[in-house]
């Protein structure tokens, strides 16, 4: 049997490099070797035993890769040595979840998000791509590895909380939280014409980010509640539309008192435990709000708009690409991640120890800011 290295979670607070078993494609299904990889928050979620997933998955739903293995009945659409990415979210285009346009809800609740989850992930050399036909998307040829690492899950999630919360021409938004996602989210907003944009953080680093990616305004929650200056700044009324980034009480409902009578909450964030609406900042329940949430968009065409806009020069996403490790060097890369020092935004993971550059001082974003 062929075996491969790959990143296991073996229960909370534990992930380790072992070799598994290499995956065999079959009727319908590819394996991409992987070339890079990233961590995401939800995956330091999973690893310290907040989001439920069984002992002895491989982690990890941001591939990029090369096609190593076809399986029966894609021969005409695609090529062994063909550079793609894979959505984190892996629709199968034909159940009724797909065929009624919510994709990521593929199956039933959350079913488009397999890998990582419910089917071994992308920290691997090889990754099985369950649905091909509608899942692998080609790389353009000029984009690098690390021009697309952002579009399988953190630039397809943060740019929907914009188009979920259905911004227009001319819109105020304010975005809660400029981590990646947050960030993808400000980003989105600048691209669907939003006038005024607001970005919020604890870390001033970060808003520095946020205002190269769009953001006008930026708030530091440390400096106090920001929601008064966001209803100074929009003539009292408050934004049309919040962002959600986060996934904390604290987050949703300063978004909620953020926002208009009428106005949108986009909501992004993965919860844990229970979420209140506080009586003022809902208006008893009769403030025409709209809350929406969203779950990273996926599938090929998803990814080729994603790659369009890069390869267009609409957007560039190196920046957030801040630390670059090999996959064995895991725990490492995700100890940083996980407690966000160093500046850390993404981390690259490349299975090809080789192609890892350190140290990082070259792409690094900004100088280290003491709350990190
Ligand atoms: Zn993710
Ligand atoms: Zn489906």
């Amino acid at each position: 049997m062929k075996t491969m290295k790959a990143v296991v979670f073996k229960g909370k607070d534990q992930i380790a490099v072992e070799e598994v078993p290499r995956p065999a494609p079959r009727a319908g299904e590819a394996v991409i070797g992987i070339t890079t990889t990233t961590i995401c928050g939800t995956d330091v979620h999973i690893v310290r035993g907040e989001y439920p997933v069984k002992p002895g998955l491989v982690l990890g739903h941001e591939p990029v890769g090369v096609i190593e293995e076809l399986g029966a009945g894609l021969e005409e659409t695609y090529s062994v040595g063909q550079r793609v990415i894979v959505g984190a979210i892996t629709p199968c285009g034909q159940c009724f979840y797909c065929l009624n346009g919510t994709h990521s809800q593929c199956g039933g609740a959350l079913g488009g998000w397999r890998f990582g989850n419910t089917i071994n992930g992308a920290w691997a050399e090889y990754l099985l791509v369950p649905d091909a036909r509608a899942n692998l998307a080609p790389i353009p040829p000029e984009l690098s590895d690390e021009d697309v690492l952002l579009c399988p899950d953190i630039f397809s999630t943060g740019l929907s909380g914009a188009e979920s919360g259905q911004i227009k021409v001319g819109d105020s938004v304010a975005v809660f939280a400029q981590g990646p996602i947050g960030l993808c989210a400000t980003l989105g907003a600048k691209l669907k014409g939003a006038s005024l944009i607001i970005g919020i953080d604890a870390v001033n680093q970060r808003l520095e980010v946020a205002r190269r990616l769009g953001a006008n305004v930026t708030l530091n929650t440390q400096d106090g509640d920001p929601v008064p200056e966001i209803k100074r700044l929009t003539e009292g009324r408050g934004v049309d539309v919040a962002i959600e980034a986060l996934g904390r009480q604290e987050t949703f409902e300063n978004a909620l008192r953020a926002i208009r009578p009428g106005g949108t909450l986009s909501s992004l964030g993965v919860y844990s435990g229970k979420l209140t609406a506080p009586y003022e900042a809902f208006y008893a329940g009769l403030g025409d709000q709209k809350i929406v949430t969203t779950l990273c968009p996926g599938g090929k065409e998803r990814m080729r708009r994603l790659m369009a806009m890069i390869a267009n020069r609409r957007v560039d996403l190196t920046s957030l690409v801040s630390h670059h490790f090999a996959l064995d060097d895991i725990q490492e890369a995700f100890d940083l991640f996980s407690h966000q020092r160093d500046g850390v935004l993404k981390v690259a993971l490349y299975p090809d120890a080789a192609r890892a550059v350190r140290p990082t001082a070259a792409v690094a974003v900004g100088a280290m800011d003491e709350q990190c």
